[in-house]
Formats: C-alpha cells, structure tokens, sequence
C-alpha cells in the first residue's frame, strides 16, 4: 500500500480533518472573542533560500526544497505558526536518512570532521523546539531515522523485542501483534511519532497508568555516537553501576542517535473496556484517582478532566450523542454544575477486569460519581488520535490554542492547578485579552500525577508568536514555583533548555553538559537542545576511538 502523504504545514495526513463543531465555535467565540484567522499559505509560496556549501557525506544529501521545508520544523505553536504564515527561519541544507546504525556513526564522524550540526529526527513532532533548525549556526543536516524501521526480533519468552528507532507506533504494534504481544505505549502522536523520538523525550502513552512510561519500557539500547556504536544490552535489573540506559533515555538527541531499543513487551489482552463517569468536583475527582492508584488497582488508563475541560470537551461531542445529552442535564444539576468528565480504561482478562471496575465503581460512587457508560469511553478511543487536526482548525478559525504539563506529588498537585491557571490569565489580561484553559489529571502514580493544560486564547496577527510566548513563559514560571516538574513527558527541547537549571540546578546541568562533550565531543548533535548553552567542543579532528 502506498505511504499516506504527511502534511506539511499542520498535523498529519493530508485530507484529514477535525472540522471544528459548531457548538465549540460558539463557546470560544462567547468566552474569548474572534481572533484574527491564520489561513496556511501555500507550499508553492514559501521561498527557501539556496543550501549552503557542505562538506563530503558518507550517503546521499537530498538537497530539494520539498525535503528541506518538510524536514524544518517539528510541532510547536511557533513552528506551526511559521510554517503557515511561510516565514520558518531557518531550514536545513541537506537530509539524509541513513540505511544502518554503522552509516549514522559515519555520518556523524563527517559532520565533525566538516563542522556541520546534526539534528536527528523521528517523527518531528516534537513540541518544544527539539528538531527546529535553528538559524545562525553551522551548516546543518536533518539526520531522518525514517529508513531504520522495523522489529528486529521478538524474544517471546522473555517479552522483549529489538525496534529500530525510526519505528512508528502503528507498525510496531502490527508486528507485535502475531506475537500475542504488545508495547501498549500510545501517545496521542502514536501514528506519526517514533521509538527513538519517544526514548529520547522520556514519552508518556496514553495508557501509561498502567503499562509506564518510555522509560520503564526500555530494556537495552544502541545509540550511534562518533566514537561508534555504543551497545547497552537488554538486562532485566543490573548493579553494574549507575543505570546508564537511563541517561540515554531523555538525552534528546545530545549524547548520541538512537538506533535500536529493545524494548518490554506484555501479552495482547483478552479484552478491553472502559467507562466515563462524571464527578461533582474537581478535588473529589482528583481524590478517586489517588485512592484508586494508592489501592494498586490495575487501571491503564486514567483521565480526569476538569470543569472548563469537560464543557469544551462536551462541545466537541468528545462522548457519544446520547452521554452528551446526559451530561447537559447533570451540568443542569447544582449537583454537577462543576462536573469533572473521568474516563477510565482496564485491559486484561475478564476476571481481572470485572474487579477492577468493581474497585473502582466503589470509590467513585462513594465520591458521588453518575456514570455516563461505556459508549463515552468508546467515542473518546475512537476520536483520542483525530483530536489533533484540531489545532489546525483552529488556527485557521482565530484561536491560538497549546498544551502544557507538568506532574507534582499528590500533596502538591492542587498549588500546581491553581497557580497555572491564575498564571495564564493575568498573563492574558497583561495583553488586554481572555484565555480559557483547561486541564486534566493523567499518568498517574502511587506519589504523584501529571496534569495536562490546554489553553485558548484569540489571535491577532503578526502578535501570535509574542501572545504565545507570554503565556507560556507565565505558566512555566508558574508550575515551577508551585513544585511541579518542568516537563512530564514532552521533553525540553530548546523552548523549555533555559528553565532546566531551575529543575536540576547548575550540578546537574554541568553534569548533563560533560557527558555531551564526552559523547559528542565536537558538539555535532542538536546544539541548543536540552541544554541552552552549548558545551565547548573540542579540537576539530575526525573522531573514532572505540570503533
Ligand atoms: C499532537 C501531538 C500530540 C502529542 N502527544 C504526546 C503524548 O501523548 N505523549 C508524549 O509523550 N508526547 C506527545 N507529544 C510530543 C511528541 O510526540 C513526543 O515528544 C515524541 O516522543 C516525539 O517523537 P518523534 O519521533 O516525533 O521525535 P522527534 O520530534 O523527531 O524528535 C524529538 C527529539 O528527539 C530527538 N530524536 C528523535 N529521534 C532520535 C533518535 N533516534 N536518537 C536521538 N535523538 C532523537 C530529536 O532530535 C528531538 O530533539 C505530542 C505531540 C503532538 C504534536
């Protein structure tokens, strides 16, 4: 079959769409005013200037516009906004898309000996900056994992498998699947993003309550370095020292390029379901997700949105029509006025499943829960990877939309909603204008949860990059002084870099910078990510210690 076409400009295949419904383009227009649309100029308008000269490369360099513009930007707001209004500034001067691990270390050694920088990239849907080319530096090659796909080998007995990095989500599972098993790890950018982009961003999936993090899933791996490949092999717990896999895991491209991971597998459940309740409040919604987690119930999926996020959600139809109807009604209730919309999802076996949602009906019945039943649950499953198009949608409508998150211990996660959501508006009354935000708990731990805010905001033109910057600077200064951590699953790239200090102080960043001028010593790889400053490069010889 032939490959979808990807767009360009927005979010993933062409002729795909989330139109935006009516009743959602009433409450933004009633809670935030018109914007100024952001129409998408067309590809054949953006002007890329010429590639400049580079050095000789072990591999083929496409050097068209069409790569170069597609290869660019990830998935910020502000790279999305300077793809549509065609003023990206800066782009690449070749790509190259490596066919074997050996071919990305002489890639890499070519860069160092030519003084070129190198940005690998997965999927490009990154959201803070980490495959963003940046202007003023050295020349500058796109390193696409998009050749180095597909599982190596399964180990069934040990539920382990060996995947190249450029891997996508879908086909991962579909050759996963004859096995009887599966990675269960499901970003809502599943279809367009990467095992080597999810290693080195520290992902979370949707279902990560119950299968964990990117990080609780890797067993071993093989990163392309200029001193050669590096191999950590799969071991199911060591004392070899310090965990290395580890480091690597959230290195973001700045030790070295992930070629393979072998990664912890589960079997194929027998069955999966879920339910959508709704809760009166916030603070009881969030008291039923601790106490389920605290209670080691198995559920793989937790989310609860609060009031703001489930009235927008209720206007995209988010539930099935006639759970919509239903929660009008509740919201109609002073019971519900403030309801909180909590989905939760269990895979297993019949047996298992019907306990836990026993468990669980128990608390939420207890916390003065309605369930609005299976249907909800469905429709949001159904509808969970289309929501992105959104965005787009958006944007062409007026309305600046983005996502932050963060996680904090139980104790801490109320300061943490607070703050941010006061944060966002004075920020947005400093610039005369209204914000709604939203937010849901999810990813959820024994000591902690990740909350997840998405805010709206409308767009004047010319100003959505400073509207954007405002916001967001105002939030991230808010959920860091509330204890809340820079990032729970969307990395640092080069737009989070300037706060990393404050996460992991001077220490820890030296440490981070010693460890890339070890592994990159002539300071190649991604320049500017996850660490701001970029470590003094050594003497600029070719390199090859190891092999
Ligand atoms: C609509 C949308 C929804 C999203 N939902 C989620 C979500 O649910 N959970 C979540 O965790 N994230 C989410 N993200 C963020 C993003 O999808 C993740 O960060 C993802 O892990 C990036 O994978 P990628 O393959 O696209 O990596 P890229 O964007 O290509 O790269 C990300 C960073 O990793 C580096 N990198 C990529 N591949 C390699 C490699 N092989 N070796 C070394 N460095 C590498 C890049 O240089 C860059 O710095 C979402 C993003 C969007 C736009």
């Amino acid at each position: 079959m032939p490959e979808r076409e990807r767009r360009w400009s927005g979010w993933g295949f062409e002729g795909e769409r989330f139109p935006v419904p009516e009743a959602a383009r009433s409450f933004l227009t009633e809670r935030l005013g018109a914007g100024d649309p952001l129409p998408a100029v067309p590809e054949g308008e953006v002007k890329l200037p010429p590639s400049r000269p580079l050095p000789p490369l072990p591999l083929p360099a496409a050097t068209d516009d069409g790569s170069r513009l597609r290869s660019a930007c990830g998935s910020s707001l502000p790279d999305l906004v300077a793809l549509r209004t065609g003023t990206v500034a800066a782009y690449p001067d070749a790509v190259c898309a490596p066919d074997t691990p050996d071919q990305v270390v002489e890639l890499l050694r070519a860069a160092a000996a030519g003084g070129v920088t190198v940005v690998p990239r997965g999927g490009g849907t990154s959201v803070v900056g980490g495959v963003t080319v940046r202007p003023g530096g050295a020349p500058t090659v796109v390193l696409s994992l998009e050749r180095l796909r597909g599982v190596i080998s399964v180990d069934a007995a040990s539920h382990l498998a060996r995947v190249r990095a450029g891997t996508f989500g879908p086909e991962l599972e579909a050759a996963l699947a004859p096995h009887g098993l599966r990675l269960g790890h499901e970003p809502q950018s599943f279809e367009f993003s990467s095992v080597g982009g999810w290693v080195a961003t520290r992902s979370a999936g949707q279902r990560s309550t119950g299968v964990g993090k990117i990080d609780d899933l890797v067993a071993g791996l093989e990163v392309a370095t200029e001193a050669g490949l590096w191999r950590l092999a799969a071991q199911p717990a060591s004392a070899a020292g310090p965990e290395l896999r580890r480091l690597l895991i959230g290195s973001e491209g700045r030790f070295g390029v992930i070629t393979e991971a072998t990664l912890r597998l589960r079997p194929l459940p027998e069955r999966e379901d879920g339910l959508a309740v709704l809760l009166p409040g916030w603070a009881a919604g969030v008291e039923v997700c601790r106490a389920l987690l605290q209670s080691g119930v198995p559920v793989e999926t937790m989310r609860l949105a609060d009031p703001e996020e489930t009235r927008f959600g209720m206007t995209l139809a988010a539930l099935s029509p006639l759970a919509a109807r239903a929660g009008r009604v509740l919201f109609g209730l002073r019971r519900y006025r403030n309801g909180c919309l909590l989905l939760l999802g269990w895979a297993g076996d019949t047996q298992g499943m019907t306990l836990t949602e026993q468990i669980a009906a128990r608390l939420w019945r207890a916390a003065g829960g309605f369930a609005l039943g299976r249907a909800g649950w469905r429709r949001w499953r159904a509808d969970r990877f289309r929501h992105p198009y959104l965005r787009d949608e958006l944007l062409a409508a007026g309305w600046g939309v983005d996502t932050l998150e963060t996680a904090a211990p139980w104790s801490g996660l109320e300061a943490v909603y607070v703050r941010v959501r006061e944060a966002l508006a004075r920020a947005a009354a400093a610039l005369g204008m209204r914000v709604v935000v939203g937010c849901h708990l999810s990813h959820a731990y024994r000591d902690g949860a990740s909350l997840y805010f998405t805010f709206f905001w409308p767009l004047a033109r010319g100003r959505e990059i400073a509207q954007w910057g405002a916001l967001k600077s105002a939030a991230t200064e808010a959920l860091l002084g509330a204890g809340g951590t820079l990032s729970h699953h969307h990395g640092v790239g080069t737009i989070h870099a300037p706060y990393l200090e404050r996460e992991v102080g001077r220490t820890g960043v030296a440490a981070l910078a010693a460890l890339a001028r070890e592994l990159d010593p002539h300071g190649v790889l991604n320049p500017g990510v996850l660490l701001s400053r970029t470590p003094d490069p050594g003497p600029r010889t070719p390199g090859g210690r190891e092999g």
